[in-house]
This record gives C-alpha cells, structure tokens and sequence, in this order.
C-alpha cells in the first residue's frame, strides 16, 4: 500500500489538496478531520461541553462513527446518521479542536484511520498523520499558508455557502485553534522530520497539486 501523509494547521487547503492528488492518483481519500469533528459534535449534541474530558470519554462507547463513500466524496457517520454537513457548521471546528486534545478521543480514533490505512492506497490529511498515524508514509507534505490567507478562504468558502460569518472572528478561531493544536499535550500538530513543507500562501491548488504529484513520482517511482 502507498501512504500518503498530509499534516498542517487549519484552513492550509488540505482537504482540497488531498481530494484532487487522491483523484489524480485513483487513491482512497481519508480527511481524518472529519471524524474529530463528529466527535465533537456529538458532545455538543448531547448539551455538554466538547473540552469535558470525562462527559466525552463515558459518551465514547455510545458512538459509532464510520466513514462511508457516496460517489467517490466522503461521509461521516456517527451511529449510522451522516452528519456530514453538521460538521462543517464553525462551531464543529472548535468543539472538533477541543476534543481532539483528549487521548481517550485519539486512542478512539487511531485505529478506525490505521484500519482504513492498512487496507488502501490512500491520501489521509490531519495534524498527526505523518508524526503518528502513519509514520511510515511513503510521502509527507507539511502544508501552511499565513493565518491571513487561511482565514480569507474560510471566508470565501463560509459566504459562498450562505453563512453569515465575521472575517475578524474567523481568523481569531484560527490563531486560537493553531494555538491548540500545536500546544497539546498528546500528539500536537508539528511538521515530521522526514516531511516536505510546502507554504501555500502564494500557491494555486494546481501548483500545489502538482508539486506534491512531483514528489510522489519520485518518491514511488511508476506510481503514476
Ligand atoms: O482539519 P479540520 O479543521 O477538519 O480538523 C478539525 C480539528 O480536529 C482540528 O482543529 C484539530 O484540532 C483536530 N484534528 C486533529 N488531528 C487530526 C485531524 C484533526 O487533532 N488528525
């Protein structure tokens, strides 16, 4: 199996990035995000408090979550309701971040993502995935971009969808969740050794598309 990893903060374009180097590729796309989110959400949904370590990890037996496929784009289910569109809603993000510094959450979740890993050529984009999930990845890209860019295409692609949101707002949540996430204890966001950074910045998706298809060709020869 071929493994590629792509970590970063945020808003960087990993899920887009992901997608189209997985649809380039004819590889499975996993956005490990995803299944944080629905964990969050499901403690949201149940009234508590996402950054209660204790309601979280009683509430953990009770949910399922699975990840389903619906012509080629990903699903998030949790006890088999596809909350998909739930968790892209922007208090998902931070109730995503708060649960994801609990290990209880992590342990729950590093075996659905290895189990998926284990059984298909794949892109899988996250915070730990070239660090701790697949360490042994045959490509890492550590993926960034400036909080100003990042929070300006959350803008875009929260108004083109109808939210009302507030730019300022936006790129607070993601100085604040950067913050989180690279400050937790338990597998915080940081760039693996082996990793190729690439700042996004300045990029279009193509190019970075296209930069990261470069580095698998290299990487894994006749891959594609
Ligand atoms: O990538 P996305 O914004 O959907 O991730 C939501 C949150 O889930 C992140 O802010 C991060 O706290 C957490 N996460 C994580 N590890 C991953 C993927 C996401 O901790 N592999």
């Amino acid at each position: 199996m071929i493994h590629i990893a792509i970590d970063g903060p945020s808003g960087a374009g990993k899920s887009t990035i992901a997608r189209l180097v997985a649809s380039r590729l004819g590889y499975m796309y996993i956005d490990t995000g995803a299944l944080y989110r629905s964990v969050g959400v499901s403690a949201l949904k149940r009234g508590f408090d996402p950054a209660d370590a204790q309601k979280v990890e009683q509430m953990l037996p009770s949910i399922r979550v699975t990840l389903g496929f619906v012509d080629g784009i990903q699903h998030v289910y949790v006890n088999e309701e596809d909350v998909s569109e739930q968790i892209r809603l922007p208090e998902a993000s931070m109730a995503a971040s708060a649960v994801s510094a609990l290990p209880a959450v992590r342990r729950f979740l590093f075996g659905l993502q290895r189990d998926l890993a284990a059984a298909h050529n794949c892109v899988m984009d996250g915070r730990d995935i070239g660090t701790v999930v697949l360490p042994d990845a045959e490509v890492k890209i550590f993926l960034t971009a400036s909080p100003e860019v990042r929070a300006r295409r959350r803008y875009l692609e929260l108004t083109q969808k109808g939210n009302a949101v507030d730019f300022d707002q936006l790129l607070q949540e993601i100085i604040q969740r950067d913050y989180n996430d690279s400050h937790r204890a338990v597998a915080p966001l940081k760039k693996a050794e082996d990793s190729v950074e690439i700042d996004s910045s300045d990029m279009s998706l193509e190019e970075v598309t296209q930069r990261i298809l470069a580095i698998v060709r290299a990487r894994c020869g006749g891959t594609k």
